[in-house]
């Protein structure tokens, strides 16, 4: 179900200013239950973005890019489900074996990338404490950043687009974040529009607006428009 209008000012507003990783916290708490969302592995707090993004706006998801050879606008779709489903197929052993050792990998969360800001640091955030030693050998740095993108394949998903206009091909990022943050802010910016038109129009405070239904508001702005 999606939110009331003034949720979604409310959490627009309290990721205005912040960054995209607080944003992405921010809204996955809509999305998980349970575990604290910043120890959740990024590709499965963005398989939860994904699936909240259909939620509240529709699996449809429609947006441009520029082509990076010509600079050419083209157009981008996809479907969530399209997004999502892939990552369900079975997913292969944490145990990475290494120079004679077993270590197990774990993919890193929100949490780890914040905290782990060197490779080295991060990898060993992705390693058991008694293997943590290892992470400052870049080859190992490399066979754990696979294996967690093995292991948690929605943290970097990729749509292969091609440009109309010079047929360069090229792996556009898909980030959920991104794209779920925009039409946060503009049914946020949409809602507070009709807010001020209304509060300029009849001097109704902002929580009294907002506690209107749609159709009672949109019949007001069309009664201060004639
Ligand atoms: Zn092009």
């Amino acid at each position: 179900m999606r939110p009331s209008e003034g949720d979604i000012v409310a959490i627009w507003e309290a990721g205005a200013n912040a960054p995209a990783w607080q944003r992405a916290l921010l809204l996955a708490r809509h999305a998980l239950d349970g575990p604290d969302p910043a120890d959740v592995p990024l590709g499965q707090r963005d398989a939860a973005l994904w699936r909240l993004r259909a939620r509240w706006f529709g699996s449809r998801v429609e947006s441009h890019t520029r082509c990076p050879g010509c600079g050419e606008g083209v157009e981008v779709a996809f479907d969530v489900d399209a997004i999502v489903a892939p990552a369900m197929a079975s997913p292969p052993s944490p145990a990475l074996a290494w120079r004679g050792a077993i270590v197990t990998v774990r993919p890193p969360s929100t949490r780890d990338v914040v905290e782990g800001a060197t490779a080295a640091a991060l990898t060993a955030r992705c390693l058991p404490p008694d293997h943590s030693e290892l992470a400052a050998d870049p080859e190992l740095q490399q066979a754990v950043a696979r294996r967690c993108a093995e292991l948690d394949p929605l943290a970097d998903v990729t749509l292969e687009l091609q440009c109309a206009a010079c047929g360069a091909p090229w792996l556009a990022n898909l980030d959920v974040v991104r794209f779920l943050w925009a039409e946060v802010s503009d049914a946020a910016e949409r809602t507070l529009a009709t807010v001020a038109l209304l509060a300029a129009c009849y001097g109704w405070s902002e929580a009294d607006i907002l506690a209107m239904s749609p159709a009672r508001r949109a019949f007001y702005l069309r009664a201060a428009d004639a």
